[in-house]
């Protein structure tokens, strides 16, 4: 084959291949458009998870009628002119390749007009070519409507998840230019329902407050500090750190509820994450994660924003200041602010890696910690369980038990999990959920993003005995629970169970389902069992599928072998 340079279409394609890889990053693309214009009024609609339709209207700026055709050629773009431009980025916009790319794989329609405009432009672009031109009365400002997304791309469309996860992608990506611009009114509708309306006000606790709920912008804590640093070779720099972190009680399962904006734009960073989480330490339980909204304010070249596809990562000339500006500012805000900073550890199920290492630390925190080697040669264990005499508890956390060769420690939360787990599974297979009927019908308020997963969850939930129905914008009537989690906090449950969903394949629902339920509710470490209750334990571990590890699949039992003692006490070699 001979070497050749592509044609436009094909160029236009490769490119959206990286800059489109889902609806949400189209809603991404034309939100920081909007924002670049200078817009205080951002509306955003979807339909069919965006991939029908996904229309963003504006009051910025506007594109004059001269120029319109001209923003979807490839490079075009009105933010920076040379490349010396590059150092100092101040918009969120700069390589001129969203329009194009998003032209190249859906059918493009806009509306707008520029300052002093009589008239304003409708264009209609089909396969990146323009089929329509015409002059439209308009206010000043852009609509852009986005329809049959990837329908010339079905490999792409095969990729993406189900509808109400590319909406929930878009409910976030909304959000979090919600929390960057509090100056800024969003709305989302999402099919038709509101999903997610902000005041513009210009306060970030507002901003959290129509985002989060006002549960969680109660125990939000101001963060406001300035790093000075020098050095040698880069001179001097200031790196400011404003926005708000959460009490500890408010910390999720997920890195979810982290929001970073270095410069008003939003970024995905793990020196980031790893920075607040620092400051964090010893407030939160293993596997934890605070909330907090977090903005960075340094010169515009003390920031490379130009190393990413999506432009959602960036790299910081001084990463070292900026992490150290992080977690002091974060320390800060919670040693002054917090009452009675304390360890609470009572409800940790798992403490088995004291000194995490930052490898570990970025594992999902559903993976399985391994197992801590607190004996070596351990053999290995057969599938049922031998008869167990209970000897004792220690540390209010594990049973100590006698068996016919040496000695057994049984983790009570492990092991609580495992029988609960086995007994939902059970109920699931002969659709019998136990209910537990509230004796009033109890609300429940979820975020933006936690309704997107709620709609298309309700009656998986029902399977497992939760009865839920939509009441209202982003509020439901829960009238029934698994007798399982009644006695618990089955609503904080729920909602931690709506953060999980929203990142996971449908067919790993039941999965999740089924662990949660089997770990809320289960007996806690640190919670002190009468010999009645150990027995009972350690008969219903027996009577499992599974005995030796938790649905996790950490270990549930460890053996100490008489073997072992002996060798331990120097009685054999
Ligand atoms: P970039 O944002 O990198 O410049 P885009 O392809 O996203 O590239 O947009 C191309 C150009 O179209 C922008 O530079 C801007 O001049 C114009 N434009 C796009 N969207 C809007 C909008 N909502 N309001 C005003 N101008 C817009
Ligand atoms: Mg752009």
């Amino acid at each position: 084959m001979t070497i050749k340079i592509l044609d436009n279409e094909t160029i236009n394609q490769i490119a959206a291949g990286e800059v489109v890889e889902r609806p949400a990053s189209v809603v991404k693309e034309l939100v920081e458009n909007a924002l670049d214009a200078g817009s205080r009024q951002i509306g955003v609609e979807i339909r069919g998870g965006g991939i029908s339709l996904i229309k963003i209207t504006d009051s910025g700026v506007g594109i004059p009628a001269g120029e319109v055709e001209l923003a979807f050629e490839r490079h075009a773009t009105s933010k920076i002119k040379t490349s010396g431009d590059l150092q100092s980025i101040g918009s969120l916009g700069f390589r001129g390749e969203a329009l194009p790319s998003i032209a190249a794989v859906a059918d493009v329609e806009v509306v707008t007009a520029a300052e002093g405009e009589a008239s304003g432009t409708y264009l209609l672009l089909e396969g990146g070519k323009v089929t329509k031109k015409a002059g439209q009365a308009r206010t000043q400002g852009t609509t852009m409507s986005v329809r049959n997304l990837f329908k010339r791309v079905p490999a792409r469309l095969k990729f993406l998840k189900s509808l109400n996860t590319e909406s929930g992608h878009v409910s976030n990506v909304v959000s979090q230019y919600a929390l960057a611009y509090p100056e800024v009114a969003f709305s989302l509708t999402i099919d038709g329902k509101e999903n997610l309306k902000t005041s513009g006000k210009g306060n970030l606790l507002d901003a959290i407050i129509d985002v989060y709920g006002v549960a969680t912008g109660s125990k939000m804590m101001p963060v406001d500090g300035t790093q000075q640093s020098w050095t040698a070779d880069q001179g001097a720099l200031d790196v400011r750190v404003t926005g708000m972190v959460g009490a500890p009680e408010l910390a999720k399962t997920g890195r979810g509820y982290l929001s970073f904006f270095v410069n008003r734009r939003w970024v995905n960073s793990r020196t980031l994450a790893y920075a607040v989480e620092e400051a964090y330490s010893g407030l939160l339980m293993t596997g934890r994660h605070p909330v907090a909204v977090i903005d960075i304010t340094l010169p515009p070249d003390a920031v490379d924003v130009n190393i990413h596809p999506a432009k959602s990562e960036v790299k910081f000339r001084q990463e070292g200041e900026v992490f150290r500006a992080v977690q002091k500012a974060v320390r800060q805000a919670l040693t002054q602010q917090m009452p009675v900073p304390r360890i609470d550890d009572t409800a940790a199920p798992y403490k088995a890696m004291p000194n995490y290492r930052i490898d570990q630390l970025w594992k999902e925190s559903n993976t399985p910690a391994p197992a801590p080697p607190l004996m070596e040669s351990q053999p290995p264990l057969t599938a049922s369980l031998p008869v167990l005499r209970v000897v004792g508890q220690v540390m209010n956390s594990y049973i100590v038990a006698e068996g016919p060769d040496g000695l057994y420690v049984i983790d009570q939360h492990a092991a609580h999990e495992r029988i609960r787990y086995d007994t939902v599974l059970k109920q699931r297979q002969v659709k019998k959920p136990e209910v537990q009927g509230l004796l009033e019908p109890a609300t429940l308020e979820v975020t933006p993003r936690q309704d997107a997963i709620m709609r298309s969850c309700l009656e998986r939930l029902s399977d497992f005995g939760f009865a839920v129905e939509a009441f209202g914008e982003r509020t439901y009537l829960v009238r029934t629970v698994p007798a399982l989690v009644a006695g618990d906090n089955w609503a904080g449950m729920l909602k931690e169970l709506l953060d999980e969903l929203s990142g996971e394949e449908r067919s790993q629902w039941e999965e999740r389902i089924v662990a949660s339920i089997a770990c809320h509710g289960a007996i806690k470490a640190g919670q002190s069992l009468s010999d009645e209750e150990m027995r009972a334990l350690v008969r219903q571990l027996e009577q499992t599928a599974n005995p030796h590890t938790c649905p996790h699949g950490r270990p549930t039992i460890i053996k100490l072998s008489g073997a072992q003692l002996e060798r331990g006490f120097g009685r054999t070699g």
